[in-house]
């Protein structure tokens, strides 16, 4: 199957071909010939399978006829992030540069001025999140009724960050005869119900990952003590082939210390975690993605469906308390047929947590055995310099720990805080949360979707 058999533009499969794809991937190749069509459209498929070109390649040939118009954006693209929004928004202007094509993108954290200005003067294509498109929708500032093309992407996402109302409010705002795209990983009764209520007969396509994929991504779980774990992640990152790593941890102020000490240590390491700005997160994961660090430290938070290609490592420096969220960290990893490899660090404090991981993916992970004399390396004096000493004893954020958004662990994830408006929506809607949740069963961490397929197939060696 070729690019050029789905009914695409030439100045479209021109733009491909610079951007080296030389085959569409099977979501791909199912999804582009029924959107070009002007159908709606249900795409399920794993992360990293290519979703994005899935629905950005015909949207841009569709939009190639037909006039802008003040204050009316003609297509609507939601993302659950602003790091996935960018990321949209950089499709469109790799594959789109034979086009004469406008955008606009709203997130949160980034000066409206230029964004709200483009809108003034009209695009083709807006890409938000829920939360600063509804902003902007209350003062006035924009409106929906030219928009005849709308793609909810990452859905079961939308769902995790409580984005769902908003996006009914979106849709009922939205022209009814217009079309509709909806992609998801997963797809969970409420966002079936999302589909059925807002798309009109949709095609609807599933991917299962390719049988190769399935493999890539082989992963371990280390033993560790709490003590141990920088000098065995440092051994690994030393001796396991590592070319690019993301290394996960659970707080914030983790993920600082870490970088910092990598750093000491000689590695080109670089952080990103959500105390920083939205500018000097893009920055920070550039220099990533043009190779001046080679070794990122991240927070789920900031992290949240990173595209980085060619990762050749992913570390759970803390097992993540919510075990969807490992689904999500290995899967930066062995991606586009690549394969990867993904240490989980098991300390006695991450015990609770890799049962949940275990029981959400359906099966052990591998043991990874440290060779005897590096499992536990005499301790060499560059090892334990003073400032470690103070971390070693257990900080006032160990014994309680929070997470990034600082609500207490176990409690839903807070979405994220776009604006003023989104924060007190948000408020009153966690509080619902907390109060039901005390009925809950404790140990249930919110997640009812299946299970990803790919993680049910253990690690190579
Ligand atoms: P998803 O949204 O399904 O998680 P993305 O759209 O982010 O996946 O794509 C995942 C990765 O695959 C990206 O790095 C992207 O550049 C790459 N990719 C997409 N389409 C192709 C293709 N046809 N051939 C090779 N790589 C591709
Ligand atoms: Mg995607």
């Amino acid at each position: 199957m070729n690019f050029a058999d789905l009914g695409l533009s030439d100045e479209l499969l021109q733009a491909v071909e610079t951007a080296g794809y030389s085959e569409p991937t099977p979501i791909q190749a199912q999804a582009i010939p029924p959107v070009l069509m002007m159908k709606d459209l249900i795409g399920i498929a794993q992360t990293g399978t290519g979703k994005t070109a899935s629905f950005v390649l015909p949207m841009i040939d569709i939009l190639a006829h037909g006039r802008r118009r003040a204050l009316m954006p003609r297509s609507l693209i939601l993302e659950p992030t602003r790091e996935l929004a960018a990321q949209v928004a950089e499709n469109f202007e790799k594959y789109g540069k034979n086009h004469d094509l406008k955008m606009a993108l709203l997130i949160g954290g980034v000066q409206m001025g230029d964004q709200v200005k483009a809108l003034q003067e009209g695009v083709d294509v807006l890409i938000a999140t829920p939360g600063r498109l509804m902003d902007l929708f209350e003062r006035g500032k924009i409106l929906l009724t030219g928009c005849e093309l709308l793609v909810i992407d990452e859905a079961d996402r939308m769902l995790d960050m409580g984005f769902i109302p908003d996006i009914e409010t979106i849709c009922s705002k939205l022209p009814t005869n217009r079309q509709t795209l909806l992609f998801s990983a997963t797809m969970p009764p409420v966002i079936k119900k999302l589909a059925d209520r807002f798309l009109s007969n949709p095609k609807y396509i599933e991917v299962a990952r390719p049988a190769t994929t399935n493999t890539n991504i082989v992963q371990h779980k280390v033993a560790v003590t709490t003590r141990k774990k920088r000098e065995v992640l440092r051994h690994l990152l030393r001796n396991d082939d590592v070319s690019t790593a993301i290394i996960f941890a659970n707080r914030k102020t983790t993920v600082r210390e870490l970088a910092k000490s990598l750093k000491r240590h000689g590695f080109t390491a670089g952080e990103i975690h959500g105390d920083m700005d939205q500018p000097a997160r893009l920055a920070e994961l550039q220099r990533f993605k043009d190779g001046s660090i080679n070794i990122l430290v991240a927070s789920d938070v900031a992290a949240r469906g990173l595209d980085v290609k060619g990762v050749s490592h992913v570390f759970n420096f803390d097992t993540p308390w919510h075990p969807d969220d490992y689904v999500h960290r290995i899967g930066r990893t062995g991606r586009g047929g690549a394969s990867g490899r993904a240490f989980t660090f098991v300390a006695p404090e991450d015990a609770e947590a890799i049962d949940n991981v275990e029981k959400l993916t359906g099966g052990k992970i591998p043991v990874y055995q440290m060779p005897a004399e590096e499992a536990a390396p005499a301790p060499a004096r560059e090892e334990k310099p003073r400032r470690e000493k103070r971390e070693r004893s257990p900080a006032r954020e160990e014994r309680a720990p929070v997470r990034e958004d600082n609500a207490p662990i176990r409690e839903e994830r807070a979405p994220r805080r776009e604006s003023r408006g989104d924060e007190q929506r948000r408020e009153r809607r966690s509080e619902g949360n907390r109060s039901r949740r005390r009925e809950q069963e404790p140990a249930d961490d919110g997640w009812n979707g299946p299970i990803p397929e790919f993680l049910h197939v253990s690690a190579l060696a």
